[in-house]
C-alpha cells in the first residue's frame, strides 16, 4: 500500500512502509500549500519534473536539510548539485530502482527553462513514473496531450494530472489523457493555485465519466493504493 498526500498545486508526498519522497514541492509561496517546508517529514528523495519556481520550489532546501537525493533530468540535477544537493539525474525514457522504489522519466511537454540559473541547465520537462508498495503512480508533470501516453496504457494505477489549462492540459484534454494512459484512479492537480488556472474539478471528473475513478484530494488529503 501506498499512501499519497497531496500537497497543493503539484505536490505529492509518495509513502510506503519507511520510506518516503516527495514530488514537485513547491510549498514556500505556494497560496494552496497546507504545510510548510520545514514541516515536512523526513525525505529518501525530492523528484522534481522541472525548473520552474512552481515545481523545483523548495526541492534544493528540502533534500540537502534531509540528506535527501534530487532525481530529476540530468541538467536541472546538475543545477541542484551546483547549489549543494544530492542528485540523481536521469533523463527521458531512463528507469532506475531506487530503495524506496523505481523512477521511470516519461515525456511531457512543456518548457525547460530553470529558475534561478543564467540558461547553462536548460532542460527538458519530464513527468515521472513511481512504482513503489506496488503501486504504479504516473505524476504527468506539467504538460500537453500527447500520444505518448498510450505508452503507458494498463500501466498506471494512480494518475495525477494537470487540468488547470492555460500552462498545462485542461479539462477536456486531460480527461482524452485519462482515455489513453487508462489509470484506475485519476487525481487532479495544477489547478486552482492561480486564478488563471482557476477550474473547477468537479467539471474534471464529469468529463472523465466511467472511465476511471476520480479523486479530488483537497489539499493535506491522503488517498491509499
Ligand atoms: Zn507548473
Amino acid at each position: 500500500m501506498t499512501a499519497i498526500t497531496f500537497h497543493g498545486h503539484a505536490c505529492f508526498l509518495l509513502e510506503h512502509e519507511s520510506r518516503r519522497i516527495i514530488i514537485d514541492p513547491f510549498l514556500t509561496g505556494n497560496p494552496k500549500a497546507d504545510i510548510a517546508a520545514d514541516r515536512v517529514p523526513k525525505l529518501d528523495a525530492v523528484l522534481v519534473t522541472h525548473g520552474h519556481g512552481d515545481h523545483l520550489g523548495d526541492a534544493i532546501p528540502l533534500a540537502r536539510r534531509h540528506g535527501a537525493t534530487i532525481v530529476a533530468p540530468y541538467e536541472l540535477a546538475q543545477f541542484c548539485a551546483s547549489k549543494g544537493a544530492t542528485i540523481h539525474g536521469m533523463h527521458i525514457g531512463g528507469a532506475h530502482d531506487f530503495p524506496f522504489g523505481r523512477v521511470k522519466l516519461v515525456v511531457a511537454m512543456h518548457g525547460g527553462a530553470v529558475e534561478g540559473d543564467d540558461g547553462t541547465h536548460t532542460t527538458h520537462a519530464c513527468g515521472f513514473v513511481v512504482t513503489m508498495g506496488g503501486a504504479s503512480i504516473y505524476h504527468a508533470g506539467d504538460t500537453a496531450l500527447t500520444l505518448d501516453m498510450q505508452l503507458l496504457q494498463g500501466r498506471v494505477d494512480v494518475m495525477l494530472a494537470p487540468i488547470g489549462d492555460n500552462y498545462t492540459m485542461g479539462i477536456e484534454d486531460a480527461a482524452r489523457a485519462v482515455e489513453l494512459v487508462r489509470p484506475k484512479v485519476v487525481i487532479p492537480m495544477h489547478f486552482g493555485t492561480f486564478p488563471v488556472i482557476d477550474v473547477d474539478p468537479a467539471a474534471f471528473e464529469r468529463a472523465v465519466g466511467s472511465r476511471a475513478q476520480v479523486v479530488i484530494l483537497r489539499p493535506g488529503e491522503t488517498f491509499t493504493r
